[in-house]
């Protein structure tokens, strides 16, 4: 008898913890359908783990993952030494940079070029043309310089084909600048990290 009657409590302790949840999926579900809200606030996003959050890894392709993120700290051969249950999404935080950072410095130093890009106007040589008569010079043209080896500063005329992929590489370089600073900010911070750790132990 006691034990039907605990069964009975368990279903019904279930129930307290389902039915809320339930109802706040049907009034989310209504939102989303009906009212094209899909930005609902303390969304329920799994009934049987209903710490699942959403995972946006910044990347517009990627489809959403559903979980939580856990920031594991590894030391040598696979041992962990610490572990975090992350809140929210990742992007939020920088525990995911470095990887993020990798693959993006990867990809912009397959095409960064080094200089500085300026556009030029020239007159010709050709007799009477209109660049020599107060008319448009030809133009523009694209130019590079270079600060190249000892300081001394160089550069070369980019042709019309190249313009294009010369102008997104040295944007490359620059954003490739930005993320290696990032990225040495955080390798500065935890080789400070690992210094305090050793002081205090
Ligand atoms: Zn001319």
């Amino acid at each position: 008898m006691t034990g039907s009657l605990l069964k009975v409590e368990v279903q019904a302790n279930q129930l307290r913890h389902f039915l809320p949840l339930v109802e706040k999926v049907i009034a989310q579900t209504k939102e989303r359908v009906w009212g094209g809200n899909r930005h609902v606030v303390g969304k329920v996003l799994s009934l049987f783990e209903p710490h699942t959050q959403v995972i946006r890894k910044g990347k517009a392709h990627k489809p959403n993952e559903f979980g939580r993120l856990v920031r594991v700290d590894e030391v040598e051969h696979g041992i962990v030494s610490g572990y975090e249950v992350l809140e929210g999404n990742a992007a939020d935080t920088n525990s995911w940079l470095p990887a993020i950072e990798l693959s993006e410095i990867e990809r912009l130093a397959g095409v960064a070029i080094f200089g500085t890009l300026s556009e030029t106007y020239r007159t010709c040589g050709r007799r009477g043309c209109h660049c020599q008569t107060g008319g448009p010079k030809h133009g523009p043209h694209l130019n590079l310089s270079y600060r190249g080896e000892k300081g001394k500063t160089t550069g070369y005329y980019v042709p019309k084909g190249a313009e294009e992929a010369t102008r997104e590489g040295v944007a490359a370089w620059q954003k490739l600048q930005e993320c290696l600073r990032e990225l040495a900010e955080l390798n500065k911070e935890r080789n400070l990290e690992r210094a305090r750790e050793a002081e205090s132990r």
